[in-house]
């Protein structure tokens, strides 16, 4: 059975003459698959019609936007954070590759270890001379502190003044040798 025009009748809703409503009917009262058409198609026209516009929320747009750019922001830290991490990784691997390199007879634990135990020794140094330095400004008065104090910058100063001597010796020499 040939079903043009009648598709395009049912499906295009384009005014049609009575003549053509006629033979339309009349082609669905004898044809099941455009009656079905027909039906179905009202329906799915009637579906559209009464569902009920959903009405995007209030700041839809705004909110969606700056969640974007929050999110972009996020992507962008996370970007620099991996960089850095890699950079980080990178140096530490160009580290011992070039340590590897350049130190074959000095393993790497040991440098570690000795560089390790120096930066304790100086710690442990510092922290005497602190506790040396507090114990005498809580033992001693206030005059024996001036006295060391008056005593530690004539030092200072004689120290200065000599390699100020020196200097100016040694440039007197070089004047008076040319
Ligand atoms: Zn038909």
């Amino acid at each position: 059975m040939n079903h043009q025009p009648f598709e395009t009748w049912i499906l295009d809703e384009r005014p049609t003459t009575p003549e053509e409503r006629t033979q339309l009917e009349k082609h669905l009262t004898t044809c099941r698959r455009c009656a079905r058409l027909q039906t179905s198609w009202q329906e799915a026209r009637h579906q559209i019609a009464t569902a009920p516009a959903r009405t995007a929320p209030k700041n839809f747009v705004s909110h969606w936007q700056s969640n974007l750019v929050l999110f972009k922001e996020k992507q962008k830290r996370k970007q620099a954070h991996t960089l850095l991490y890699s950079f980080v990784a990178a140096a530490v691997v160009a580290l011992i590759a070039l340590s590897a390199v350049l130190l074959p007879k000095i393993s790497l634990i040991s440098v570690i270890v000795v560089t390790s135990s120096a930066i304790v020794r100086l710690v442990e140094f510092l922290k005497e001379i602190w506790s040396v330095t507090l114990g005498l400004l809580r033992v001693a008065p206030t005059t024996m502190i001036i006295v060391v104090g008056a005593m530690l910058a004539g030092w200072i100063l004689l120290a200065v003044l000599a390699w100020g001597v020196s200097v100016w010796k040694v440039s007197v020499k070089k004047v008076v040798n040319k």
